[in-house]
């Protein structure tokens, strides 16, 4: 039997495969952001949210796609760019309005000068993000109240998330990381992290598809974190060794069984199979080898 030539595909042309993966990318995009939205009820109809946008890849991606889904969006609501100068050295002021103004979103830049107060308290040499990060947050959780803000939106995303849960179990002996949405310390605002599910890779080549003007963050020249720093190369590594395992820890934080852990405020081990009503004896009496006297010696 003859074989039938199969005609030959032509190789599609390398710059339409590229837009093909970058369509793609976004596509996923906007579906995680929105999967998170819907899972964690992220806005809801008439919110007004506040999109922290530092200049960084991450806070512009989210800031991108929020704008992509609320075209389509099953509820209305406003979003609002917030960017803090913080008065770092160096500091390119009109990078985020000129990019602001030509994709036509409302913004307000603050000002404080931060930087000044940091490298006066911080000592020579330690690093300096977390009382930076600690100002910021302040004086954007400050605006929002005083604007009205009903979502502060921060653009951490699922690699934020792996890596403080385990910042706080190798190193404050906690279970716990960074959740998609929280109620902050004060009670007064709702903080959404609608990047929660996706993953830094995906925003790195998004960013660079669509060419954001990044602004570094360390323009202050202080390190970051050498604990975060660790976690993030064994995360890399793994990565590398494993792929999918980071994945598969951050399914792992969305799927926790309290019951098969050791913690007693989030399940009731102590009513676990007792078989009476009796108050049971407490540590104080097992440790001092004495059972707890319950006045029945009947
Ligand atoms: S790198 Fe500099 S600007 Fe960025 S969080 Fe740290 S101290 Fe703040």
């Amino acid at each position: 039997m003859s074989s039938i030539p199969l005609p030959l595909l032509e190789p599609q042309p390398r710059a339409r495969r590229r837009e093909h993966e970058r369509a793609r990318l976004a596509k996923r995009l906007r579906h995680q952001v929105g999967r998170a939205i819907a899972d964690f009820g992220m806005i809801e109809d008439g919110d007004k949210v506040m999109v922290c946008l530092s200049g960084g890849k991450d806070s512009y991606t989210m800031l991108d796609i929020l704008l992509q889904l609320r075209e389509k969006a099953p509820v209305k609501f406003e979003l609002v760019a917030v960017n803090l100068d913080q008065k770092q050295p160096d500091f390119p002021a009109h990078v985020l309005p000129d990019y602001l103004e030509s994709v036509g979103v409302p913004f307000v830049i603050l000002e404080q000068d931060t930087y000044s107060v940091v490298k006066r308290v911080v000592p020579e040499g330690k690093t300096m993000c977390s009382l930076c990060s600690r100002l910021r947050r302040g004086a954007l959780y400050a605006h929002a109240e005083a604007e009205g803000f009903t979502k502060i939106a921060l653009g951490h995303h699922r690699d934020d998330l792996v890596a403080t849960f385990f910042l706080n179990l190798f190193f404050h002996a906690k279970l716990g990381g960074m959740p998609p949405k929280l109620r902050s310390d004060d009670g007064k605002h709702v903080v959404i992290r609608p990047l929660a599910y996706v993953r830094e890779a995906d925003i790195v080549a998004y960013a660079e598809a669509r060419q954001f003007p990044i602004i570094p963050c360390n323009l202050c020249g202080s390190q970051e974190n050498l604990q975060r720093k660790q976690v993030q190369k064994m995360m890399a590594q793994w990565e590398r060794d494993t792929p999918g395992r980071i994945e598969t820890i951050a399914r792992a934080l969305g799927d926790v069984r309290p019951s098969q852990l050791s913690d007693p405020k989030l399940f009731d081990f102590l009513a676990l199979g007792t078989r009476g009503d009796g108050p049971l004896p407490d540590a104080h009496a097992w440790l001092a080898g004495t059972p707890h006297d319950d006045g029945d010696d009947a």
